[in-house]
């Protein structure tokens, strides 16, 4: 049996003894049980068939002569022989003469010298066997030992005027010596017998059932076992069908996790090759511009005319800013995705925020003579947030509505409070984004179809989709090309 790969050594040990235990418990019971059972039928077989056994010395011995001598006194001659001859023949029997309330008169069992102790048995049994007329099991008052009770025959007489009864004790003290030897040969007999049988008994048994109790738990091994050498499919089937539901439950939960686990490492390990390489992408094309214009400027610096240096260093701090600000998204967004970033929440108002951002855009807004305000400024709404990230989000969203709004254009934050959430929202009437783009505009980098890859692009949304992974939210972004774009998320609401 292939236990041993599913059980410890030690476990199976227990088991077999716990068997062992089991069916020599049993095997003790059933023997008792049985034996006593047995003596008590044996014992009313022997009741019954010799029932009439006291009536017929009554009928057969007393008929001619009579037990009683003419003085009264018991004829013990006559009685000895009788009962030593009914006692020949049946070695069991003791036979007893009692008066009419059960005081022993005579008998050869008993020791009758003038100072031993008259011995009586009750007589209540004796006239329950007399009405049954034998057909009923009995027992009786043991005048040899008054503890005992014993299978009997009796029946009543009435000679010369004296009453009483003769009163036969079936299963005497010869027979219960006799028994007594024989009964401890036969349990020791019995004994070793049924201990072997146990032993055969708890093998097999033994065998049958560990294999059957072991036969899920093999099969749930074998499972495990193929999982741990990397069939990450592996998992128990049927779980409700095998004997440790929990255990099959447990394994298959924690195998999803694991493998969920390892899925997620891969898709985040895949995000920061992607990541890498785009962003070493992105970076290369402002410092090749910016050294192709710092070389012009080094070969032509005494024909280049004022305006075409002021433009050439105008274009230059512009790719070194580009750069920069490329650099500190990439240093912000890298420390959102490895979650070193932990949100501090805490209640304050969406709307004073929101009036500052506006307050700060505003500069750039008039300069790209872009209508730029803030809905509902009246209404003062408190959110429960991190106050930062929170600002963080905004700003990389008003900078996009900016960025990608005409002059002319309106960009618009409106804050609305609904019972426990606050909706914000950022619409511009610029550029829109086309739907087959929408889906991809919060986390580009993972995109590898370069046809939908953009130039130079930061890190903006990307970093406004974590802050919102952060406060369990989403953005949702509702656009169309030429016409504009919505970005709206939801905060809770702080009631004060
Ligand atoms: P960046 O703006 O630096 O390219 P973002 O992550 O902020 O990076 O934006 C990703 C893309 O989503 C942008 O390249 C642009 O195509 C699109 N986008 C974002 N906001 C807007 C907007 N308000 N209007 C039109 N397009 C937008």
């Amino acid at each position: 049996m292939s236990t041993d790969k599913t059980l410890t050594p030690r476990l199976v040990k227990k088991l077999w003894l716990a068997f062992i235990i089991l069916i020599v418990v049993i095997g003790a019971s059933y023997i008792f049980i049985t034996g006593y059972f047995d003596n008590k039928h044996s014992e009313a077989t022997i009741q019954k068939i010799n029932a009439s056994l006291a009536n017929h010395l009554i009928e057969e011995k007393f008929q001619d002569a009579s037990p009683f001598l003419v003085d009264g006194s018991v004829n013990k001659a006559l009685f000895g022989d009788l009962m030593h001859d009914m006692m020949a023949v049946n070695r069991s029997i003791e036979v007893y003469l009692t008066d009419k309330s059960g005081h022993i008169l005579y008998s050869v069992v008993l020791d009758h010298s003038a100072d031993s102790d008259v011995k009586s048995v009750s007589t209540a049994p004796i006239k329950q066997f007399i009405a049954a007329k034998g057909e009923k099991y009995i027992l009786g008052d043991n005048p040899r030992n008054p503890e005992e009770k014993k299978i009997f025959s009796a029946a009543p007489y009435n000679i010369e005027g004296k009453e009483g009864y003769i009163y036969i004790i079936l299963a005497g003290q010869e027979l219960q010596q006799v028994s007594d030897t024989l009964i401890g040969r036969y349990y020791s007999n019995l004994g070793i017998g049924a201990s072997l049988l146990a032993i055969l008994f708890a093998g097999i048994v033994g065998f049958i059932s560990i294999w059957f109790l072991t036969k899920n738990l093999r099969l749930m091994t074998g499972t495990v076992r193929r999982f741990q050498e990397g069939d990450l499919e592996a998992r128990i089937e049927n779980p409700k069908n095998s004997d440790i539901e929990v255990f099959a439950n447990t394994f298959n939960e924690m195998a999803d996790t694991i493998v969920g686990n390892l899925d997620k490492m891969k898709s985040v390990d895949q995000l920061r090759r992607e990541l890498i390489a785009n962003v070493s992408h992105d970076l290369r094309t402002p410092l090749a511009i910016l050294k192709g214009y710092i070389e012009t400027m080094q070969m032509k610096k005494d024909s280049l005319t004022d305006t075409e240096k002021q433009e050439y260093l105008q274009i230059t701090y512009d790719n070194a800013d580009k750069l920069s600000k490329l650099i500190n998204q990439l240093f912000e967004y890298s420390k959102l995705e490895a979650e070193q970033i932990t949100p501090v929440k805490e209640p304050f108002s969406i709307t004073e925020l929101s009036h500052d951002l506006i307050a700060k855009f505003n500069v750039l807004a008039q300069q790209k003579e872009i209508d730029l305000h803030l809905n509902n400024a009246q209404e003062n709404c408190m959110v429960f947030a991190d106050i930062g990230l929170v600002e963080r989000a905004l700003q990389n969203l008003l900078e996009n509505a900016l960025k990608y709004t005409p002059p002319k254009g309106v960009v618009v934050l409106s804050i609305k409070q609904n019972n426990d959430q606050v909706e914000i929202n950022i619409r511009d009437t610029g550029t829109g984004i086309p739907l087959s783009e929408q889906p991809f505009i919060f986390d580009r980098y993972k995109q590898v179809d370069s046809s939908i890859k953009k130039q130079g692009h930061g890190l903006g949304l990307a970093i406004v989709k974590k802050i919102m992974d952060l406060h369990d939210t989403t953005i949702t972004v509702l656009s169309k090309p030429k016409e504009g774009s919505s970005f709206i998320f939801k905060l809770p609401a702080y009631h004060v």
